[in-house]
């Protein structure tokens, strides 16, 4: 990787390997300008994982249509976005033990969204649940 200050070559100082969400962290070192910075190197779940819907056609798997299906369920509380966005993680890394050659059936995605929201909220999971139903 290349420095993002000055665009010379960095060293990678510092890397943790995030197990729950199959997630890796580094943290760089210009050899030139002695800037720091982190990435994070996540599955590409768009290119990596299938969402099959109801009806069997099968999709790209969204994590922005499940970030905002969750956030919806969560709006009656004042940190809403933070905690949808953690809930995300939550539900994937739940969800990447599951996968199958053909990716994740809407009701797998559905049923452990939620079973997150249920420990997390109950209202936010009666109101995804409202907005999920028949699964
Ligand atoms: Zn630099």
């Amino acid at each position: 990787m290349v420095c993002i200050y000055c665009g010379q070559k960095t060293k990678i100082i510092n890397s943790r390997a995030q197990r729950r969400t199959h997630a890796t962290w580094r943290r760089h070192r210009c050899t030139a300008c002695n800037q720091l910075f982190t990435t994070q190197e996540q599955v590409d779940l768009a290119v990596s994982a299938s969402f099959i819907a109801k009806d069997g056609s099968i999709h790209p798997f969204n994590r922005q249509h499940l970030l905002q299906s969750l956030y919806d369920s969560l709006k009656h509380r004042p940190h809403a976005l933070t905690e949808a966005l953690d809930l995300t993680d939550t539900v994937i890394a739940k969800l990447l033990p599951q996968i199958k050659a053909a990716g994740w059936s809407r009701q797998a995605v559905v049923e452990t969204a939620q079973q997150v929201l249920a420990n997390f909220d109950k209202a936010a999971a009666t109101a995804y649940r409202a907005y999920h139903p028949g699964s």
